[in-house]
């Protein structure tokens, strides 16, 4: 169907057969945003809210993303929620080393950002990008399991458009 205003596209003509024409890249990209599998990572309070996003109530699984991992080598996301340590942060970071590619990171919380209300003690990283690369921070203390599940969601936009910035008023 031609749309007033739209260019025509090659392989147009196919669609009225159902036929999409695609490259493996994109499939591999698409499949990937949808289907993210988190490492059971929780370090403090933030991780309440995590649970709650993958229980009934506001049900994570919708998404995608509801196979939660033990294994490192099982996950390709690494929600770091709640006060990461010092002590913590070898191990941390040897769990993200044994994550396969491509893995992401998101800082979840006041504390996994920036160290939150112990950002001056001695013994509490001051934001998780200190010791690893992040994709996603989601502000608040804690923050909604909403506000989790948006932070996934716009991690699926990363991944499935990379280099692409979203403007406060896009939909
Ligand atoms: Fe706890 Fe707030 Fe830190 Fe989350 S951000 S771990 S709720 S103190």
């Amino acid at each position: 169907m031609e749309v007033k205003g739209v260019p025509k596209q090659p392989g147009d003509e196919l669609l009225p057969k159902n036929i999409i024409l695609t490259t493996l890249d994109t499939v591999l990209k698409w499949a990937r945003g949808n289907s993210l599998w988190p490492l059971s990572s929780g370090l403090a309070c933030c991780s309440m809210e995590m649970m709650a996003a993958a229980a009934a109530r506001f049900d994570l699984a919708r998404f995608g993303y509801e196979v939660f991992r033990p294994s490192p080598r099982q996950a390709d996301v690494l929600i770091v929620a709640g006060t990461l340590t010092w002590k913590m942060a070898g191990p941390l970071k040897r769990l993200y080393d044994q994550m396969p590619e491509p893995k992401y990171v998101i800082a979840m919380g006041s504390c996994a950002n920036a160290g939150g209300p112990f950002a001056d003690s001695y013994s509490v990283v001051p934001g998780v990008d200190n010791i690893l690369p992040v994709d996603i921070y989601i502000p608040g203390c804690p923050p909604r399991p909403e506000a989790l599940i948006q932070g996934m969601v716009e991690l699926k936009r990363k991944i499935q458009h990379p280099g692409t910035a979203r403007r406060a008023n896009d939909e």
